[in-house]
């Protein structure tokens, strides 16, 4: 979890890749439903466009026919979802039902002023979705994909307007399950003013804390 450009699918990309695991996205989905043109990509453009969040119910339907497919069944990585306490606990309803559970949540802590500079510098590759920064992180060849070789683009919704209104709906919506989290006592907070490289040592070290936990409680059991 994390504000708009905290770093979570750079992040999430790298922790699938490690622990062979897949990433889900749900804005990689709705983005990609959105380029294709289908009925549920027409839907969510209406709100992704605004900066606005997509209806918990269309979220929840998406995340569970996802996470029933077989690459996830041994496990999987969440970027971007659940993101409001309706869909957290319908997150957790869908686990309960296949015996599964949330293991651990991670807060990127970013300042407001990071995350503008981050979205606004940002480019995507609108085929595979790899995120570049353009001081930070840049592709090899300017304005190129490293792996398609395609241009790179501006998100429609890292537009300035957008983003103040992205980070408005992040702190009605999202904060509140956040709280959840941290009240249940599963959330690691990770400052996400660090560098590419530090912020996912710093995942990876609260992953395996609670891999151990997990291991010993079963142990145990
Ligand atoms: P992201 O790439 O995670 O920043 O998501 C981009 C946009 O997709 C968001 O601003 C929302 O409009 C939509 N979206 C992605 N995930 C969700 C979600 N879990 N709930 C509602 N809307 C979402």
């Amino acid at each position: 979890m994390g504000p708009p450009g905290s770093g979570k699918g750079t992040q999430a990309t790298k922790v699938g890749e490690k622990l062979g695991i897949p990433k889900i996205s749900t804005g990689d989905i709705l983005r990609e439903a959105a380029t294709r043109k289908t009925e549920l990509g027409m839907m969510a453009a209406s709100y992704m466009d605004e900066g606005n969040l997509v209806p918990d119910e269309v979220m929840l339907s998406l995340a569970e026919e996802r996470l029933d497919e077989t690459d996830c069944s041994g496990g999987f990585i969440l970027d971007g979802f659940p993101r409001t306490l309706a869909q957290g606990r319908g997150l957790e309803r869908i686990l309960e039902k296949r015996a599964k559970a949330v293991d651990i949540v991670v807060l990127l802590d970013v300042e407001d002023e990071t995350v503008f500079e981050r979205l606004t510098r940002r480019r995507v590759c609108p085929r595979c979705s790899a995120l570049y920064n353009l001081g930070s992180d840049p592709p090899d060849q300017e304005g190129l994909c490293d792996r398609c070789g395609v241009p790179l683009v501006l998100r429609a919704d890292d537009e300035e307007a957008t983003v103040k209104t992205r980070l408005s709906v992040y702190r009605a919506d999202t904060l509140p399950l956040i709280e959840y989290y941290e009240s249940k006592g599963n959330l690691e907070r990770v400052d996400g003013n660090k560098s590419i490289d530090q912020v996912f040592a710093a995942i990876m070290r609260h992953i395996d804390e609670a891999d151990a936990v997990k291991r010993r409680g079963l142990h145990e059991d």
